[in-house]
């Protein structure tokens, strides 16, 4: 598990000693010769975790480099150690508060250069550790641990970040309240292990509705809230009924059995709410799902400007003149 390290050092002929001894102990090395060639490899992307970097250096010297990483504290941490041919106590403690983890004074001792880098590979797995866990809490606080979806927290976050942009960009917003039909008839009947079957197949199958910047969230129990920034009410009718028809046609599947399952929803465009008014939206989506549900169920209901549109499947078109998804524009 050797790992990519950075030489940082004017002189070719320690340079290159360096970077052999290194090499032939299985690390991965990159040689720089300047501070100022090393503090853009350090700065970039796929910086490598460990520097190794000359006090004395033309340009940016070793601490400088140092003291600009520490100020650019990013989530990945660089390991850095500081060869110097400099023994002073007060060097060594400069060093320190410009950052560096280590110190080692030239000509450099092997032996003591291969187990401080152990130490470095050890403090680098360990920080490793703590991102991950810190990755795994995020990621546990804002989405649904059955289906994978953005929780109901995370959604009004999301919501509320998409109406200040829609507000700024002068761009629409839509909302859509999905809300399975029956569904506590499926757990009664099938089982609450079907029914959190359901559920995720449901989670599946409306990501495959949306664009990647949409969210689809939880919002509780059996009802998914999708937040669709730029997207004007002709095209969250089209989205709406996208997800209506994916949930509608296909049966879903637990345990070999085949679930036919429907669902209904309620649409809603941001009317120049800011970011604290959500809840305005959301009030009218769900007034929008309320009426789907009330008027049969398996069809999507948009809370339209000039009043209700109802989008009904085509097996359960009732109304004598549907308006037209255009219509709703
Ligand atoms: P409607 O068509 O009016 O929406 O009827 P419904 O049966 O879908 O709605 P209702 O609100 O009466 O029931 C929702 C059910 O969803 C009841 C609840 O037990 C179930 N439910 C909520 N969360 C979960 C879950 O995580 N897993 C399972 N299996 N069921 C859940
Ligand atoms: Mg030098
Ligand atoms: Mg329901
Ligand atoms: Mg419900």
């Amino acid at each position: 598990m050797h790992s990519t390290i950075l030489i940082a050092e004017d002189d070719p002929v320690s340079r290159l000693v360096l970077s052999r001894r290194l090499e032939g102990c299985g690390y991965y090395v990159s040689t720089v010769a300047d501070g100022a060639a090393a503090w853009e490899i350090l700065e970039s992307a796929d910086a490598p975790p460990i520097a190794i970097l000359d006090w004395m250096m033309p340009g940016l010297d070793g601490l400088e480099v140092c003291r600009r990483l520490r100020i650019n504290q990013r989530d990945r941490y660089t390991y850095v150690i500081l060869l110097s041919g400099r023994e002073d106590k007060a060097d060594v403690v400069a060093a320190l508060h410009a950052g560096v983890d280590d110190y080692l004074v030239k000509p450099c001792d092997w032996t003591q250069l291969e187990a401080r880098l152990v130490v470095a590979m050890r403090i680098l797995a360990l920080q490793g550790q703590l991102i991950a866990a810190r990755e795994k809490l995020r990621q546990e606080a804002s989405h649904d641990h059955l289906t994978g979806l953005w929780n109901r927290g995370a959604a009004i976050a999301n919501l509320r970040r998409d109406l200040s942009r829609a507000l700024r960009a002068g761009e629409p917003l839509s909302l859509a309240f999905v809300d399975l039909d029956h569904f506590k008839s499926i757990n009664d009947t099938w089982g609450h292990h079907a029914g959190d079957a359901v559920l995720m197949q449901t989670a599946a199958r409306l990501q495959r509705c949306v664009r990647g910047t949409d969210t689809v969230a939880r919002w509780g129990g059996e009802e998914l809230l999708l937040v669709l920034p730029d997207t004007d009410p002709s095209r969250a009718a089209e989205v709406a009924e996208r997800v209506r028809a994916a949930i509608a046609d296909e049966p879903f599947e637990a345990d070999g059995v085949a679930l036919p399952v429907t669902a209904s929803l309620g649409v809603a465009f941001a009317d120049g709410e800011r970011a604290d008014d959500w809840e305005h939206v959301v009030k009218r989506a769900d007034a929008a799902l309320y009426r789907a549900k009330a008027s049969g169920r398996n069809r999507v209901d948009i809370a339209g400007a000039a009043g209700p549109v109802l989008l009904l499947p085509a097996a359960a078109r009732i109304v004598p003149s549907p308006m037209t998804l255009a219509s709703v524009a």
